[in-house]
């Protein structure tokens, strides 16, 4: 489906084109690597690096690791993954905490400038000073001091001086603004904690506007996107930029040259945008990692989970979250989705992308009494039904065949279109069969069927148009490969987990059938595919090949998706 972006943002971006503002653009995604990324970044990513390639710029991977305590490198290998997958490369991968020394440098020219201060207030203090939405806030008495003692403060606060919380760097902007975040932010704070990337060099950190902006300026990003809740932080963002003047302030861009990296320095514009959010699911990666540690999941790359790295898993494709990003569009108005645009998209992308096979979840023997024991031929499928370029295979037909249980009835409600005792139904692609006998257990259970197959009615004999009301897969049971078959469905049962209605939490709407593991057979050729290969198990659904634990002589097929809505209606 060809889609024509043209959202709010790529019309700033051919206007900042045509006007000359610049020659090319550059772009970052910058996840903070304190948890997996989830399908609201994939929009994220589609859109900076989407943006990129269309418009011929760049976008940088940003590791925004300025808060020591969160980060573990098993993320940051995660998001690189995620973001190849996706089908992206980025220009260059950067961590923010390359640029400590820049934003310490930027800190000092604020204070020389009196535009930052050292306070000694407590951060209870700080929020009583801070005012209310209807009531301003009151300068700290610390404001007013001398460039020098702010400088030497300063100094001795990254020296390692003055114990955690005990001072703050903040900017002075004005503690009356109507915008709470001009009253006087934090740009940096003391912790002594231990950085993944810098060790213990630092015993301050800087505040995110601060590092955020200032990143992007050294980076040359023209436009920096994020998300809706950064609109108020805005002024702060541009206040940042227009104080420091990276772009004019070569000096304070030495200690990125000593570490070999180019100087770019910029003037950003940020630009935001609506949060990706859709019902019957939850996104924060605080709530994911309590459904990881409460064992609710099988770990952050379960396919229920709504991580990048589940539902790869699960079956989702970049092509089919690509499809779905287009359909929602970009816009400026926040909004909850139905899950069925994801699951739509993935069912459309499958349709098309994924070849056929047969597979049967529910076994149930035939046996064909007119063919000679060990009798075996092997059959023609074409791939794809509306894509001859996919190519056709050999499926093994034999005897002894397995059918989905649920395809024969002894007692047929009214309606029932597939086989009965003394009915006619289409084997697919072999002929048409009459069940004669119904053999049951001693419990009364039916364990097998026995037919016969009509010999006028082989595939490409005039008797195969016979009219027959129903048609069903089957597989041949001396060639079928026993397969694991995981049933997915969606992991909450009500469309808004995240409401703390009676008192119940998202806990308590897990889905007991979010997971049902049965033994099936699966055709030869299903079960040679790689490791994430798709295929639509004909009249089953769409199905992966588990990425971790599928190998050819043990298939392990996860249900990505229905072949219909079987929740909406
Ligand atoms: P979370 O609150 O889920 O942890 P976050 O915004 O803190 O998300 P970051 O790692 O900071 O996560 O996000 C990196 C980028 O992805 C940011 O630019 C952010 O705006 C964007 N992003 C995060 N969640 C969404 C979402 N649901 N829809 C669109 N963009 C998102
Ligand atoms: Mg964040
Ligand atoms: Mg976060």
């Amino acid at each position: 489906e060809s889609v024509v972006r043209n959202d709010f943002i790529r019309q700033i971006v051919r206007e900042d084109l045509a006007s000359g503002k610049h020659d090319a653009i550059r772009t970052r995604f910058p996840p903070e690597p304190n948890g997996y990324l989830h399908i609201g970044h994939a929009k994220a990513i589609c859109l900076d690096f989407g943006l990129a390639q269309e418009f011929g710029g760049d976008c940088n991977l940003r590791l925004d690791d300025t808060n020591p305590a969160k980060e573990d490198p098993e993320y940051v290998r995660a998001i690189q993954d995620d973001v190849r997958w996706l089908g992206f490369e980025w220009h260059d991968l950067r961590h923010a905490s390359d640029y400590f020394e820049v934003f310490f440098l930027a800190a000092e020219k604020l204070i020389r400038q009196g535009d930052a201060f050292v306070d000694d207030l407590t951060a209870e203090q700080v929020r009583e000073y801070r005012g209310t939405l209807t009531e301003p806030g009151r300068p700290s008495p610390y404001r007013d001091r001398s460039v020098e003692e702010n400088l030497d403060l300063f100094r001795r606060m990254r020296a390692g001086e003055f114990p955690d919380g005990s001072r703050t760097l903040r900017a002075k902007i004005d503690m009356a603004s109507g915008n709470i975040n001009m009253r006087d932010p934090a740009l940096y704070r003391i912790k002594h904690v231990e950085h993944q990337n810098t060790g213990n060099e630092w015993p301050i950190y800087p505040m995110y506007d601060f590092a955020h902006s200032l990143s992007d300026a050294i980076e040359g990003i023209t436009h920096s996107l994020c998300t809706l809740e950064f609109e108020d932080h805005r002024p702060l963002y541009d206040w940042c930029v227009d104080k420091v003047d990276l772009a004019n302030s070569p000096e304070l861009l030495e200690p990125l040259l000593r570490k070999g990296l180019p100087n770019e320095a910029s003037k950003p514009r940020q630009i935001e945008f609506s949060r990706l959010n859709f019902n019957f699911l939850v996104m924060s990666k605080r709530k994911l990692m309590a459904l990881v540690q409460a064992g609710l999941v099988d770990g952050w790359d379960d396919p229920r989970m709504p991580t990048l790295q589940g539902i790869r898993r699960r079956g989702y494709t970049p092509s089919a979250l690509k499809l779905m990003v287009d359909r929602v569009g970009i816009s400026k108005q926040n909004s909850l989705l139905d899950i069925s645009i994801l699951e739509g998209a993935l069912r459309d992308d499958l349709d098309g992308a994924a070849q056929r096979r047969m597979a049967v979840i529910d076994p149930l023997k035939l046996v064909i009494t007119n063919l000679p024991d060990g009798h075996s031929e092997s059959l023609t499928f074409s791939n794809h039904p509306k894509d001859e370029s996919a190519g056709t295979r050999q499926v093994p037909f034999s005897r002894e065949l397995w059918i989905e249980r649920e395809d024969f009835e002894e007692v047929p409600p009214k309606g029932f279109k597939r086989l009965t005792v003394g009915g006619d139904a289409r084997l697919r692609g072999a002929g048409i069969v009459r069940c004669d006998e119904v053999v049951k257990n001693e419990a009364g259970h039916i364990v097998e069927l026995r037919c016969t197959l009509d010999p006028e009615s082989r595939p490409g004999m005039e008797g195969a148009n016979r009219k027959v009301k129903g048609t069903i897969h089957w597989v041949s049971a001396a060639d079928a490969v026993e397969a694991e078959i995981r049933l997915y469905d969606r992991l909450f049962v009500v469309p808004d987990p995240d409401s703390d209605e009676g008192g119940k939490t998202y806990q308590d709407h897990i889905n007991p059938d979010s997971r049902r593991t049965v033994t099936g057979y699966v055709e030869p050729a299903a079960a040679q595919a790689a490791p994430e290969t798709s295929f639509q198990f004909e009249r089953i659904g769409y199905f992966v090949a588990d990425r971790y634990d599928h190998a050819p002589g043990r298939p392990v097929f996860n249900r990505s998706v229905t072949l219909r809505d079987v929740w909406s209606g």
